[in-house]
């Protein structure tokens, strides 16, 4: 009997979603930690807030998609 569930696929898959919702998180992160400020204003997205917080905000969006992708690719525990 194979009746048990316990296939469990170590390398899972992400889902298209999950590798557009990371993409974007990428990308937003990178713009924010990575772009100069001159750009972040006339882009639009500066938000009138200071350069220091556009870098926190970059890397917590970039830290936020890193462990989005552990959590779908199974590499942390729940
Ligand atoms: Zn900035």
């Amino acid at each position: 009997m194979t009746g048990k569930p316990n296939n469990f696929v170590k390398n899972q898959k992400l889902s298209t979603s999950g590798m557009v919702a990371i993409a974007i998180l990428v990308i937003l992160g990178a713009f924010y930690a990575l772009a100069p400020h001159d750009l972040h204003i006339s882009s639009g997205f500066g938000y009138g807030l200071e350069h220091t917080i556009h870098l926190v905000l970059g890397f917590i969006l970039l830290a936020a998609a890193a462990a989005y992708y552990a959590k779908q690719t199974g590499m942390m525990k729940k």
